[in-house]
Formats: structure tokens, C-alpha cells, sequence
């Protein structure tokens, strides 16, 4: 039946002239349906849910791949454990890296926090800068743009329709953007920590200050000795948030909440992290709304 099912929605790909698109993380596939509405098949390879660092290159993902002829990814090398081994097993020539079914979105955004060096002291650190841009919607419309231009460069018959929707998407979301600012604006100037950097982009846009990290070094979980300096902290700062997010345990930032009485604020990261996300919008507006309240 699966094999039938599959046959079928290759033929009418094939005869519709549909699009396969491949998209690492849900809010990739949420702008790209945005964009290509009935002209693309779009297959999220991850979970919103899961940590985005460790995504478990399943085999099965490798059938999606192979009649691919788009793979969008976040770039910044957020994908480095895990789209590598998927895509050399595809053997899909149309979307290895550097082919034109590439679309590596981070080359088109401004990296922040780039370490000016980078050594095995600093632990998982993210060499080529700060990967998780998407946390601030000021990014969306531009995110937005690249895949339509994407889109059209693969789909040409197609351009004008891309266009049409990439206008639409532009005039919605630089609506909605306008609001977060205004609601916002009572949150700047406080001081947050966060569990790991995920949130920098976000907190830049609104000048909000990150003071400390739960994790002593990126990719390394929380100590006792570093969790009595975060408190340490947090009292002198005046900090009013500790950012959490949904796939690390809460047990550190709950117990340096009870000690110093900053408030934990579990945030989601990506369409579907957690209820009441499962769109672009209800996600960018949990994650909005989370903030001084
Ligand atoms: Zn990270």
C-alpha cells in the first residue's frame, strides 16, 4: 500500500510538475509552504520538539531526499551532525552542497557572536557564528525572500506566482513585526540568562542584555560550581528571566529560580516545540507574547 502511495505521488509530481522540497526544521517548511503553497511537495526532516544541534540522521529521511529537488537548510553548520551523512546517501546529485537544489539560508543572513578563535576549551561552540537567527521575526521577510527567489530560479514557469505570495507574506508579517515591536518595548533595558545562546538574536533586536549561560560552555550541561555563579549573578544583575528551552531539563533553571528569585520563561524554539505553536504565526507570537507580561 505505502509502495502504491508512493508510486502515485511520484506520477502526480511528475505530471502537476510539482517541486520536492526537503526542509531541515519546521519553520523552514512553514515559510517554503508560505511561498510555493500547491507548486511544492515540502517534507520537514526534523521536529520542532527536538533539539535542532542533535537530530538523528534517521535512514528514513533518505527516501525523501533521493527524489528531492530543493533542501533548504539553516546553515551555520546547525545541521553539521546530521544532514552530511543523509545527503552523501542519497545520492541525489541536484541538492549536495554547492548544487543549485542547495539553498543554505545562514549565507544570507548577518551571523552574530562569531569567537574570534575557536579551540577545544570552548567546547561545542558554533565556529562560523550564531546559528539561530530565525529566533528574531525581523529576519522572516528576508528568509521569506531567498526561498521565493529560490523557487523561482527552479520553477521559472512559476515566477510571478512566487512573487504574488512573497508580496503577500512580506505585507503580513511586516504588520505582525510592527506589533511585537510595540509590545516589546516595555522589555528593554532587563537583563535575561538563558540556558544556552539561543536566544541572542531575538534579545538584540530589543535590547534585552544576556548576562550568563546555564550551560558552563556550549553543548556542556549545567555544574554545581557554575550554577552557584549563575545565582551569583542573577542577584547582582538584577535578572529578571531565565530562558529555557524545551529540550533540556528545566531542573537547573527551576532550582536557580527558587534561589534567586528570577522567573523561568520556557520558550519555544521552532514551529511545533511545544503547544500552541504549530504555525509560523502562533509560534512567533508565544514566543513574543512570553515577554513581560
Ligand atoms: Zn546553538
Amino acid at each position: 500500500m505505502k509502495k502504491i502511495l508512493l508510486l502515485t505521488t511520484l506520477f502526480a509530481n511528475l505530471l502537476w510538475g510539482k517541486l520536492h522540497v526537503d526542509a531541515a526544521y519546521p519553520y523552514i517548511a512553514e515559510i517554503t509552504k508560505s511561498i510555493a503553497r500547491d507548486k511544492a511537495d515540502v517534507t520537514t526532516l526534523s521536529k520542532g520538539s527536538w533539539d535542532p544541534h542533535f537530530v538523528v540522521p534517521k535512514p528514513s529521511l533518505i527516501a525523501s531526499l533521493r527524489q528531492s529537488d530543493l533542501l533548504i537548510v539553516n546553515g551555520a553548520s546547525l545541521e553539521i551532525g546530521w544532514i552530511p551523512p543523509l545527503l552523501k546517501n542519497s545520492g541525489n546529485s541536484r541538492i549536495q552542497q554547492g548544487a543549485e537544489g542547495y539553498l543554505d539560508l545562514s549565507r544570507y543572513m548577518k551571523l552574530r557572536d562569531i569567537p574570534s578563535r575557536v579551540d577545544r576549551s570552548m567546547g561545542d561552540v558554533h565556529a562560523e557564528g550564531n546559528p539561530h537567527y530565525a529566533l528574531d521575526p525581523h529576519n522572516l521577510v528576508k528568509l521569506a525572500q531567498v526561498i521565493s527567489l529560490k523557487l523561482s530560479q527552479l520553477d521559472s514557469a512559476n515566477k510571478s506566482f512566487y512573487k504574488a505570495n512573497f508580496a503577500a507574506f512580506k505585507a503580513k508579517w511586516e504588520a505582525k513585526i510592527r506589533g511585537y515591536d510595540r509590545a516589546m518595548t516595555s522589555c528593554r533595558g532587563i537583563t535575561v540568562v538563558q540556558y544556552h545562546e539561543l536566544y541572542n538574536y531575538l534579545l538584540h533586536a530589543y535590547g534585552i542584555r544576556s548576562v550568563a549561560n546555564l550551560e558552563p560552555l556550549p553543548g556542556v550541561a549545567p555544574t554545581s560550581r557554575h550554577t552557584v555563579e549563575v545565582i551569583g549573578t542573577i542577584k547582582s544583575k538584577g535578572v529578571r528571566y531565565i530562558l529555557q528551552d524545551v529540550y533540556h531539563s528545566d531542573k537547573t533553571a527551576k532550582f536557580i529560580a527558587g534561589k534567586s528569585g528570577a522567573k523561568v520563561l520556557t520558550l519555544p524554539h521552532d514551529v511545533g516545540s511545544m503547544g500552541g505553536t504549530s504555525s509560523l504565526e502562533s509560534f512567533y507570537d508565544t514566543l513574543i507574547g512570553s515577554f513581560c507580561r
